[in-house]
């Protein structure tokens, strides 16, 4: 990697496009003073990123612009452009030539360009870091500046000597880690604080979800409970439903049945036989009565009749003669059958009078046939009129007795008549007997199974009352569980087991099952839960995020703890490393330019405050710890010179230049920018100057600014820089002799 070229246009002096082509390891640049030379040194700083104005001897960015002259107009825009070449892909890009250009406006605006295309200032400075190109710009050393690390603080000093060592990029890096440090550390606090934040909430969620977790595992307990209860009880109702129907309607049969019995009896019972009968009776009695009376009458009638009669036929017996009764076979036949009915009825009797009565009867009868059987008169016909009066007493005796047999006969069958209604009022008698006992009895009947109906009733309304039970558990129970509960009609049960089973069994279960739903109520709290779950698995997971997160923080703050201890340790040691190397040259170069004495670098060690930024650890702030810096160390020959300060100014270049070399020769640059840094040498020491770039050369491109003849002695190109009464340099290409003339 070369720098090919550099293109200066509207910058400083330079109002016209100027092109300075570097082919040689060492290229000159001279011309007389104020022609313009030390502007391409800035314009080389310029275009490399610098941001200091004042490294630039300007003040405000319009500086930087050409200024205009009195024959020249000023200028709106400065751009500077430098290629280098890239075959040897020394840059990261893949292009053969890098041009990086930089263009500023009198608006202070600032572009940059990477082989034309627009980038920004940090692309620039990141590339060219990549080579160690440092934005310091401590390969361009500027005019007056060679002594500057000599005039430099300690600390300064050792800052200088680490970017030419090429260790700032330890700094930049242990910097960088330190910023990724702290902003970690934000992070942690930041996660600490959200997850103590959150930690209460999570606490209470969690309580939350072991309620709800608790709720669900009752609510699956109740499940099952309920399950079998309700599949049993449901068994149950459906089989008492049906028992208890068929009981009522075969007791309320039975009780219709006793109804309508006692009723018939009752209707029974209410009839009377005494007066069903009684009347029919005493009419009857009174019938016979009034026969019996009038029977008497004929009787003694009859009597009457037979005195008569009897005195009649004396009358007609007055000379009596007793002549034999003549009895006729058919009055006695007559007779005979007479009494043989009378008797019949008799017989057949149980009434102690009528019996009597008839036996009377034929007692009189038996007699009077034997008195006309004994005592009977036949009439003679001795007085006619008597006869016939005797024949009539004996007609009409006929006649009564006649009518005594009809009413013998009446009153035998009234007597009958009699018997047979006193016989049918006994019946009645025992049926309304029988009836009174059959309502007796039904009445007990009716009670019995009214009672027993009252019972059922009861136990029906008992169990009405289990059904209601039953839907409410239902609807209570599905509004716990949900609609699930209907699944217990799944529920395997052996249904004849389930019904032989006693109710206390059920019963258990009931209180159980309230048990449980009391337990159930009190951890729910209302609502599903969903949203608390959801809430604390989302809570918890953020939680976990956060420790995760904040694990993850504390690894990396700890590697990036690691990484700065790391670079500091490696940059300690390249440091030394590096210091040590220099101190070899610098020894070198000091005792080549002063023909002897010793030169070094030392590192020293200065009180400082520590920083109190990278760790939250406490501790006491204020803490003092050394901090390293560098010291030189000279010894001139045959002088004893104690401190810099002592040095004359062409001896403080001089040493200068040793330190810039020696470094230069650890750490060579891609290339390096001398401005005037010769100009104090006398012509021994130029000499010596010049054979130390020839050997710089070799490893770092050098563009040196010199008035110098043994300098310019040494360069492969030299470039002339003339400002004419316009007040803009122009660019000459010379040889060495014109360069000479030139610098003169
Ligand atoms: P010396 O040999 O004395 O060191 P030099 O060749 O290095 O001189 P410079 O310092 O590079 O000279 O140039 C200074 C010149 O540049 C001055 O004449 C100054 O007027 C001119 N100059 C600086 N800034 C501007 C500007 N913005 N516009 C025009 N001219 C400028």
């Amino acid at each position: 990697m070369r720098v090919k070229s550099l293109e200066i246009s509207g910058f400083k002096s330079f109002a016209r496009k100027s092109v300075f082509e570097f082919g040689a390891s060492i290229s000159a640049i001279v011309g007389p003073n104020g022609s313009g030379k030390s502007n391409v040194a800035e314009a080389l700083r310029f275009v490399l990123g610098e941001q200091s104005l004042k490294s630039m001897r300007g003040k405000r960015t319009e500086d930087l612009i050409f200024n205009g002259s009195k024959s020249i107009e000023r200028q709106n825009r400065a751009k500077v452009t430098i290629v280098f070449d890239n075959k040897d892909r020394t840059f990261p890009v893949d292009f053969d030539e890098v041009a990086i250009a930089r263009e500023i406006h009198r608006d202070a605006s600032s572009e940059y360009f990477l082989n034309s295309s627009s980038v920004r200032l940090k692309d620039v400075i990141e590339l060219l870091a990549s080579v160690h190109i440092g934005a310091s710009g401590h390969h361009i050393i500027s005019q007056g500046e060679a002594d500057r690390i000599l005039n430099a603080s300690p600390k300064e000093r050792r800052a200088m000597i680490e970017d030419a060592l090429g260790l700032k990029i330890y700094h930049w890096r242990i910097a960088e880690s330190e910023k990724k440090l702290v902003k970690t550390e934000e992070n942690m606090r930041a996660s600490e604080s959200l997850r103590r934040e959150i930690a209460p909430h999570i606490k209470f969620l969690k309580k939350q979800v072991e309620k709800i977790e608790q709720a669900r595992s009752l609510r699956e307990e109740l499940l099952v409970l309920y399950r079998e209860y309700l599949r049993r009880e449901e068994t149950y109702l459906k089989h008492t439903r049906e028992i208890l129907k068929v009981e009522r309607e075969t007791l309320e049969h039975e009780l219709r049945t006793a109804e309508e019995g006692l009723r018939a009896a009752d209707t029974m019972r209410a009839e009377r036989p005494d007066e069903a009968f009684g009347a029919e009776l005493l009419r009857a009695r009174g019938e016979i009565g009034n026969m019996r009376r009038e029977r008497d009458d004929l009787a003694r009638k009859i009597g009457r009749m037979e005195g008569m009669i009897e005195s009649e036929e004396r009358r007609l017996r007055a000379p009596v003669e007793t002549k034999d009764k003549m009895i006729s076979a058919r009055e006695s036949e007559l007779l005979a059958e007479d009494l043989y009915n009378e008797l019949g009825h008799a017989e057949s009797s149980e009434d102690y009078l009528y019996i009597k009565g008839v036996v009377s009867r034929v007692r009189v009868r038996v007699g009077k046939f034997l008195e006309h059987v004994r005592g009977g008169v036949i009439s003679t016909g001795r007085s006619e009129e008597n006869a016939r009066e005797l024949e009539g007493l004996r007609a009409e005796k006929d006649t009564l007795m006649e009518a005594g047999m009809a009413l013998e006969t009446r009153i035998g069958t009234a007597e009958g008549r009699v018997h047979v209604l006193e016989q049918e009022m006994e019946a009645k008698r025992r049926e309304t007997t029988g009836a009174e006992r059959t309502s007796f009895e039904l009445k007990a009947r009716k009670q019995e199974v009214a009672l027993r109906l009252d019972m059922v009733r009861g136990r029906q309304e008992a169990f009405e009352r289990e059904e209601v039970a039953f839907r409410e558990e239902l609807r209570e129970g599905g509004i716990l569980i949900g609609r699930v509960l209907l699944t217990y009609t799944d529920f395997v049960l052996d249904e004849a087991g389930a019904l032989a089973e006693n109710r206390i069994e059920q019963e258990q279960r009931r209180k159980k099952i309230e048990r449980t739903k009391i337990r159930l109520e009190d951890t729910m709290g209302g609502g599903s839960g969903e949203d608390v779950m959801r809430e604390y698995e989302e809570t918890v997971a953020r939680d976990e995020f956060l420790a995760k997160e904040l694990e993850d923080l504390k690894k990396s703050a700890e590697s990036l703890r690691a990484l700065v201890r790391e670079l500091e340790e490696a940059l300690d040691v390249q440091f030394k490393e590096g210091i040590a190397k220099i101190n070899a040259q610098f020894g070198n170069f000091f005792a080549l330019m002063f023909g002897g004495g010793t030169a070094s670098l030392q590192i020293s060690y200065e009180k400082k405050k520590k920083r109190a930024d990278t760790d939250i650890a406490e501790g006491p702030e204020d803490e003092e710890e050394p901090e390293e810096g560098i010291d030189v160390a000279v010894n001139l020959p045959h002088k004893k010179i104690r401190g810099l300060q002592m040095l004359s100014g062409g001896e403080r270049a001089l040493t200068s230049i040793a330190l810039l070399f020696a470094v230069s020769q650890v750490n060579p640059p891609p290339f390096l920018v001398l401005d005037e840094t010769d100009a104090a040498l006398d012509e021994a020491n130029s000499r010596k100057y010049g054979d130390m770039i020839e050997n710089l050369s070799k490893y770092s491109q050098l563009v040196v600014i010199t008035h110098n003849r043994e300098t310019m002695s040494r360069a492969g190109i030299i470039y002339g820089v003339t400002m004419g009464s316009d007040a803009v340099s122009k660019l000459l290409s010379i040889k060495f002799e014109e360069a000479a003339q030139l610098a003169k």
